[in-house]
């Protein structure tokens, strides 16, 4: 394959994945980093045209310099997830590991990025729990410093956003003192959805956001998150039309990608409707919300990325819970 080459850090994460294919469907060749001995084995049994694999143990501090080799732009997704790890290798993974790409990546010579964000750097973390009936755009900014991130170390939820609100302010700080860099962020709601083909299935413990959909397919009735739900196709979609949006002013390219607004109990009154064969908790199970849920202004991903029709959360859900019971099957 001739196209150009793109390193998607992280590959063989949920989002990651999904990025990866998405670009090798837009033409692009793709060099994914995954940590331990897996890049060997990948390489061996995994064959797609245009896709390789290439070893990087930590993002935040490896020497990038061989994975970045002939690489036209760097998608980066890899940061953990809440509650995976403590509260420092978070923020390092988070603040360094962005810092230490963006670093790589300049020494390179190359000069354009994709970064993954989070619908929780446009807002306060203590309000992400919240319902506060706000709509936020890519314009918002949560305010919140790595002190009171530390001071918050038994909400790994906190502690998540917070770190996604410093990696994030790393980047544009970073993004000024470097004009040649053309960068792009992506900011997902809560991303559900189907696997990437051709790359490994999660075990039970690794199911990461779809966990919350396994939870409502086998009877649970989770915790009621911010409702905002985004299709993993869609996330990297955004990924592929973002890298090609015109240079714009340092900043102006934050993309939230959302699909819209769904509750546990909508979900679940859906599933029963068309999946009527899944016993879920009735919906009047779950809760009343605590308050008018907030929305993610999507207008300015809509207009700079074209990006046509978002896929509807009813339809996220249940393509989650098919690749679930599908998932489920192979345990
Ligand atoms: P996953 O946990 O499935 O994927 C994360 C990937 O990052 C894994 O491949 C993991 O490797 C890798 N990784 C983590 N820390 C490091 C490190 N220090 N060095 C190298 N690789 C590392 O999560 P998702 O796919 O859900 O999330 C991907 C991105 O999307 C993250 O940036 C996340 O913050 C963001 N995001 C996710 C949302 C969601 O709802 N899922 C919502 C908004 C943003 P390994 O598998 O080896 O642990």
């Amino acid at each position: 394959m001739s196209g150009k080459l793109v390193l998607v850090t992280g590959v063989t994460g949920f989002i990651a994945g999904q990025v990866a294919n998405a670009f090798l469907a837009a033409g692009y060749r793709v060099r994914g980093t995954t940590r331990g001995a897996k890049a060997k084995l990948l390489n061996e049994t995994i064959k797609v045209p245009g896709l390789e694999f290439v070893q990087v143990d930590d993002i935040a501090t490896d020497d990038l310099t061989e994975a970045l080799k002939d690489v036209y732009a760097v998608i980066h997704v890899a940061s953990p997830l809440p509650g995976r790890t403590s509260v420092d290798d978070t923020l390092n993974s988070a603040v360094s590991g962005t810092l230490n790409i963006l670093q790589s990546t300049v020494k390179a010579g190359i000069e354009k990025m994709v970064i993954t964000s989070s619908f929780g750097s446009v807002m306060d973390p203590s309000l992400v729990p919240g319902f506060g009936g706000i709509t936020f755009t890519g314009a918002d900014w949560g305010v919140v410093s790595r002190e009171e991130a530390e001071k918050k170390a038994e909400d790994p939820y906190y502690v998540y956003f917070a770190s996604k609100i410093l990696a994030e302010r790393a980047i544009w700080d970073f993004a000024k003192e470097h004009p040649q860099l053309d960068i792009a962020t992506v900011l997902p709601g809560f991303v559900f959805g189907p696997y990437a083909d051709h790359f490994p299935l999660p075990t039970a413990s690794q199911l990461g956001t779809n966990g919350m959909i396994y939870g409502l397919i086998t009877g649970g009735s989770p915790p009621q998150p911010p409702p905002f739900v985004v299709d993993v196709r869609d996330v990297a979609k955004t990924h592929v039309l973002a890298l090609n949006v015109p240079r714009k002013p340092i900043g102006e390219k934050r993309y939230i990608s959302n699909g819209g607004n769904l509750t546990w109990r909508e979900a679940v009154a859906h599933l029963n409707k068309v999946r009527p064969e899944i016993k879920t908790a009735t919906p009047e199970s779950f809760g009343d919300l605590p308050g008018p849920a907030s929305t993610l202004d999507t207008t300015r991903t809509t207009e700079d990325l074209n990006f046509g029709e978002w896929i509807k959360p009813e339809d996220t859900i249940v393509a989650a819970a098919d690749a679930l019971i599908a998932l489920q099957k192979t345990w």
